[in-house]
């Protein structure tokens, strides 16, 4: 009999190179596809964060970890139990899409690193993604060691030994490297258990207030429907604090852009939740793991074609400020990662424009004064974020914007 979904309780990121395996890891892991809008089947990557909830199951009879499965009937046709409901959200690998990767990454409670033991390591990448848990600060990593299929013991070995040698004195020097297919579904149930060992479910405050990082927002409505019927604008996102119930009251900042006499402001939204998407259906109550979607009273204006994703949603009069400029503290890396991996990074310059991402939030600004370890940026948009906020910083490099440092908003 199959029981009601949970609510995913855990969001684990899905990182590594383009085309090592993340979308067919997330396949076999969850029984879904995360590579549903058309465009990205058409060029075969994940453009848009996808996520995908899944329930891991152990069958009682059997020794760990050959007990994991996400079959809800054993190999011995007994049940399985459930153990937990997981999120996983499937960052893209395409090189340029790296702030998309980032701004997931803040919502991501630990990442499962995927590496093909078919190539070289570190693939560019490999060696971004991996930069990126280093700056979030995401500490529990599991490594898949992918398309062990494909290759002999030899190359096994010594592709083991790169990723070991790779890893050393970063965030994830520790993680458990568990060689799998994820095509073949060999190992899956040693993904899980090293998943479960190394990926705990964080504790999280139950009286924290809520705090929702907007993806996605959408005007579900067909076109042509009447006015008295229509449907409140969405948001989709991640709650990262607190819990949200149908009935509260909302507020999302930054919210809208209003002019008044040539002068143009950003004015919070106000409204309240009217319904609650979690784990794939109706729920009352939302708590931080996976992807929501709340039912708002705004109008659906407001909140077409994603014209709220990377605000915050929260109680009103909880969250934090809006800036549309601040001063951060800045701390460059020593080189370019990825594709011209090596080359050295010049101090930022009073003037120049640089891209930022701040929680699901990515910002363009000019760096109206640079000192020593310090900049202020005069934002194109204006972002809501708490003082100590991380920033990722990346600047133009020819065609593309490359990650460079890490900011901590001051003031
Ligand atoms: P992503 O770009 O990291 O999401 O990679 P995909 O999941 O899209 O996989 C890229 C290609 O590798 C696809 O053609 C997959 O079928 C193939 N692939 C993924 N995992 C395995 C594996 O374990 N073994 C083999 N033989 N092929 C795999
Ligand atoms: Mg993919």
């Amino acid at each position: 009999m199959a029981e009601k979904q949970r609510q995913p309780e855990v969001n684990i990121g899905l990182v590594g190179h383009v085309d090592h395996g993340k979308t067919t890891l997330v396949q076999a892991l969850s029984g879904s596809w995360t590579d549903q809008h058309s465009e990205e089947m058409k060029r075969g990557i994940s453009i848009r964060l996808g996520y995908a909830d899944t329930t891991f199951r152990r069958c009682p009879g059997l020794p760990e970890p050959e007990c994991y499965t996400i079959e809800e009937t054993c190999p011995d046709g007994e049940e399985s139990e459930v153990v937990r409901t997981v999120s996983f959200v499937d960052a893209p690998g395409h090189e340029t899409l790296m702030a998309t990767m980032l701004s997931g990454a803040s919502i991501m409670d630990g990442a499962v690193l995927v590496v093909s033991a078919t190539e070289e390591v570190p693939q560019p990448q490999t060696e971004e993604h991996l930069m990126a848990l280093d700056i979030i600060g995401i500490e529990n990593v599991v490594i898949a060691q992918n398309k062990v299929d494909l290759v002999d013991r030899d190359r096994i070995e010594r592709n083991y030994e790169q990723i070991k040698e790779f890893v050393s004195g970063t965030v994830a020097e520790d993680a458990p490297i568990v060689p799998i297919s994820a095509q073949q579904e060999v190992n899956i149930d040693y993904l899980i258990g090293a998943i479960e060992e190394e990926i705990p479910t964080p504790e999280r405050d139950p009286d924290a207030d809520p705090r929702m990082h907007v993806a996605r927002s959408f005007d579900i409505n067909r076109p042509g429907t009447t006015w008295d019927e229509l449907t409140g604008g969405v948001i989709g996102g991640s709650l990262v604090s607190g819990h949200l119930e149908v009935g509260d009251d909302l507020e999302v900042r930054p919210g809208r852009e209003v002019e008044e006499g040539g002068q143009s402001s950003w004015e919070p939204i106000r409204t309240d939740v009217r319904s609650i998407q979690a784990g794939g259906e109706a729920v009352d109550r939302a708590v931080p793991g996976g992807l929501l979607g709340i039912g708002t009273g705004l109008d659906p204006s407001l909140t077409k074609g994603d014209a709220l994703a990377g605000q915050i949603a929260g109680i009103p009069g909880t969250l934090p400020p809006t800036w549309e400029s601040f001063t951060m503290d800045i701390d460059l890396l020593e080189r370019v990662v990825g594709a011209e991996a090596g080359d050295s990074i010049d101090p930022i310059s009073t003037g120049e424009p640089l891209m930022m991402t701040i929680g699901t939030a990515t910002t363009v600004g000019a760096v109206t004064s640079a000192r020593d370890g310090e900049c202020e940026v005069k934002l194109k948009r204006p972002v809501c974020a708490p003082v100590d906020a991380t920033i990722a910083i990346n600047r133009r490099v020819g065609t593309r914007w490359r990650l460079i440092g890490i900011g901590t908003l001051t003031e």
